[in-house]
């Protein structure tokens, strides 16, 4: 019978996480979702050096926000907890211990200073330094000590490693569900830190003895950690663990040019490479969430990088995604960044939203500007429903429409030139016919103005043109009669009477 499905997502809390950490934690959600299994996260937080405050609480912020949130984590349904490294400290030694014993690892005593003198002897002699098989036994190291001599230095306090004893000779045939069969020989291997004096273990134990005691059925991560696998599975040989089954996701690449997208790509190129806005001494990195992305719209672009379902489909909701996700189509090699791509999807979501909704967002900005002109929420959604389709963002709305919020005071200069002689009378006939109507909706006022012009034989350009200018100040903006209906009639006919004043 095959293991529980159970992933996590692994970060360590070095910073805000980087968009490709947030495709990494989707696939794992989806993965566990489409097979009925648990999506965990865990904090990888062993080297103290690089921890930085905040990062943390950023990751469960954005995977929340983009509503993939771990089942199991710090603080929630804590089954296999801790779930913070740090706080499982004094697991690993005993792990470490094991292997020692087993003669799968051995203690090096090798200060800073030696080896920093083998390295400089090594680069003189034209070649470099590797700690391995080759010269483990010519460093200092309990391979070549007695174990009375191990025993005595360890107990005179004396700094020391636990190094990991790669095998010699050996091709490993190992199984990648995305990349298929992938093939390392040890010989090339380096003899990787398991364990420090400080009583810390190093990233490569503290992982594979979580996953093992967390009981992970599936590693999926990134393929820059596609060469830590031969060592991982080594790892779970020499403790006679089962592994779990491993996926390494393509590189995410930037955009134009070679190579992978980094943290420093974003402020570069202009898009933000965060879920969620992060601030500190030195600036703010910008984040989609702050830019106005919706949540529906990151998972969906990420989804799509480095996978697809087979068929031309671009849109695809988190519940979609839950049901046809599949490792196996997850391809190989590395997946372009489309920021302006990214904008379309952004575009599609907001098509997709309830006007309403957006209108909320809406009044959000609009409260925070100091407008004389109010509408109601219903207004607003009626204002959004005109305006949309031309926009990506909501932060777009204001400057497509604020000449419903503001009278305009000034005129397009060209669109001015229209304004003839004759248009003062014809504009203020017009205010007259529109003082009449009683049922201001569009469509009526439409009908009751153009059967004026035709009963009076008064081409359309003649009214329509100096219409538009007077309410909106230029020939810009949606249907002209919807305008009308949503700034009302009394505020149609100011505009009016403020056009024949001024032009
Ligand atoms: N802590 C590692 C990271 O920062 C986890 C890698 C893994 O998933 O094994 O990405």
């Amino acid at each position: 019978m095959s293991k529980p499905v159970r992933v996590r997502f692994a970060p360590s809390p070095t910073g805000p996480l980087h968009i490709g950490g947030v495709r990494t934690a989707l696939f794992n959600y989806l993965f566990a979702k489409k097979n009925g299994g648990t999506f965990y996260l865990r904090i990888e937080d062993t080297d103290q050096n690089r921890f930085v405050p905040g990062a943390e609480e950023y990751i469960l912020e954005a995977l929340e926000w983009l509503g993939i949130s771990p089942e199991e984590t710090i603080g929630k349904n804590e089954k296999f907890g801790p779930y913070r490294q740090s706080e499982r400290k004094h697991l690993y030694k005993q792990y470490a211990d094991l292997l020692i014993e087993s003669g799968n690892a051995y203690y090096a005593f090798d200060t800073a200073e030696s080896l920093d003198a083998h390295r400089k002897q090594h680069e003189a002699e034209g070649k470099t330094f590797i700690y391995n098989h080759h010269n483990r036994e010519k460093l200092d190291t309990s391979l070549v000590l007695t174990e009375a001599e191990t025993a005595k230095r360890i107990a005179n306090n004396e700094d020391y490693v636990i190094r990991f004893k790669t095998p010699v000779n050996e091709t490993l045939h190992l199984k990648d569900i995305i990349r298929g069969e992938v093939k390392f020989e040890t010989n090339l291997l380096d003899d990787k830190v398991l364990f420090k004096s400080d009583g810390m273990p190093t990233y490569h134990l503290a992982n594979i003895v979580d996953d093992h005691l967390m009981e992970t059925s599936h590693v999926i991560r990134g393929e820059e950690w596609l060469p830590s696998m031969p060592l991982h599975v080594m790892l779970y040989r020499a403790f006679r663990w089962d592994a779990p089954e491993f996926a390494h996701l393509p590189l995410i690449l930037k955009p134009i040019g070679n190579g992978k997208l980094s943290k420093r790509d974003g402020d570069k190129m202009g898009f933000p490479v965060f879920p969620l806005e992060w601030k500190t001494s030195e600036g703010v990195s910008s984040g989609y969430r702050e830019k106005g992305f919706f949540p529906e719209t990151v998972v969906n672009f990420l989804a799509l990088l480095g996978w697809n379902d087979g068929t031309e489909k671009e849109l695809f909701s988190l519940e979609e995604l839950t049901q046809v996700f599949d490792l196996k189509r997850v391809h190989k090699s590395g997946a372009k960044f489309d920021p302006e791509k990214n904008k379309w999807f952004n575009h599609q979501y907001l098509m997709k939203q309830e006007d309403l909704v957006l209108a909320e967002q809406f009044s959000k900005i609009i409260e925070s500007k100091d407008l004389n002109r109010y509408f109601s929420l219903v207004d607003l959604a009626k204002i959004v429903s005109l305006i949309k389709e031309r926009a990506d963002f909501v932060s777009e709305f204001y400057d497509m429409s604020d000449f419903f919020f503001i009278a305009p005071t000034t005129y397009d200069e060209k669109a001015s030139k229209n304004w003839k002689a004759e248009t003062p009378a014809l504009m203020q006939e017009l205010i007259s016919v529109l003082e009449e109507i009683s049922d201001f909706t569009s469509v009526n006022i439409e009908t009751i103005v153009k059967d004026w012009m035709t009963k009076n034989e008064i081409g359309m350009g003649k009214v329509m043109q100096p219409f538009r200018l007077s309410l909106v100040g230029a020939l810009k903006g949606p249907h002209l009669f919807d305008i009308v209906e949503v700034i009302g009639k009394q505020e149609t006919i100011s505009r009016l009477q403020n056009a024949i004043n001024t032009l």
